[in-house]
C-alpha cells in the first residue's frame, strides 16, 4: 500500500541530489516532463537523448516495475558517460501525489501512454484522465505545456479526448502542429506497452492537448 513509499511533503523537498545527482550541484534546473504511470521507461529512455537539457521524471506505482528502470537509467549513466543523467523514476501513486512533485505551471509535458483503461462504470474514476485529475494536470502544467495522451483500447481514447476537449484549460493541438512536434512520433513506437500493440498491429487512439489561459466566460 502506499504507506510503504515516502511521499515528498511538498515540491521543494524533492531530493534532487538522488535523481539527478551530476547535474544538481550546479544547477537549480526543475522537472519539466512528467511520464505518469511509466512502465518500463522506454518513452522517458528517447526522451532522455532527445532533449538532453531536460529534468524528466517517470512516476510508478508497481514497486519491482520502478525498480527496474531505476536500474535502466543507471547502467545507462554508466554506459554513456554524461548522458542519462537527466532522466528519473518515482515510485509513488500519480493519482494522489501529482502536487507533491511539482509546484504550480513547472511542467511542460506530461504523458499518459497506453493506461489502464477501467472498463466498468463503477471504476471510471479510477482513470488517470478525468475531469478532476485534469484541474490537478492544468495547475502543474505551465501555460503552454502539453498533455500527451494515447491508448489502443477506443473507448478509453474517446474518454480522455471527451475529458480534455470540455477542459476550458486545454485545447487539441492542429494537425500541423502534432505533425511538426518530434514527441509525437515516439508515442505509439517508443514505450513497451506502445511496441506490443504495433507488433499486434492494433489500432490506436491519441489525444495532444495544450494548455491555454481559458477565455473568459460571457
Ligand atoms: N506507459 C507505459 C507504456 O506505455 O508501456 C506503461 C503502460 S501500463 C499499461 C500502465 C502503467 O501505469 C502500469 O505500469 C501501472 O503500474 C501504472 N499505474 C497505474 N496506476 C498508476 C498510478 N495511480 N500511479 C502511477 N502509476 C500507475
Amino acid at each position: 500500500s502506499d504507506s510503504h513509499f515516502p511521499v515528498p511533503i511538498s515540491p521543494s523537498h524533492v531530493d534532487y541530489s538522488i535523481h539527478f545527482p551530476q547535474i544538481f550541484p550546479d544547477s537549480s534546473k526543475k522537472i519539466q516532463f512528467a511520464d505518469v504511470g511509466c512502465g518500463f521507461g522506454g518513452l522517458l529512455i528517447s526522451l532522455a537523448t532527445l532533449f538532453p537539457e531536460t529534468l524528466m521524471v517517470g512516476m510508478e506505482l508497481r514497486d519491482k516495475v520502478s525498480e527496474y528502470v531505476k536500474e535502466r537509467i543507471l547502467s545507462l549513466r554508466v554506459a554513456n558517460p554524461g548522458q542519462y543523467q537527466n532522466v528519473s523514476v518515482v515510485r509513488t501513486n500519480s493519482m494522489k501525489y501529482i502536487p507533491n512533485y511539482f509546484e504550480k505551471g513547472q511542467l511542460s509535458k506530461m504523458f499518459f501512454l497506453f493506461p489502464d483503461p477501467h472498463f466498468k462504470e463503477k471504476n471510471h474514476r479510477r482513470r488517470v484522465i478525468s475531469p478532476f485529475l485534469l484541474d490537478e494536470y492544468a495547475y502543474v502544467l505551465g501555460v503552454g505545456g502539453i498533455i500527451y495522451t494515447i491508448t489502443d483500447v477506443e473507448e478509453l481514447g474517446d474518454w480522455m479526448k471527451s475529458c480534455l476537449e470540455n477542459h476550458p484549460m486545454f485545447e487539441a493541438l492542429t494537425e500541423k502542429e502534432l505533425e511538426a512536434d518530434p514527441v509525437v512520433k515516439l508515442l505509439s513506437c517508443a514505450t513497451e506497452e506502445g511496441q506490443k500493440v504495433a507488433r499486434n498491429e492494433g489500432q490506436t487512439f491519441q489525444a495532444v492537448y495544450r494548455r491555454i489561459v481559458p477565455t473568459e466566460q460571457t
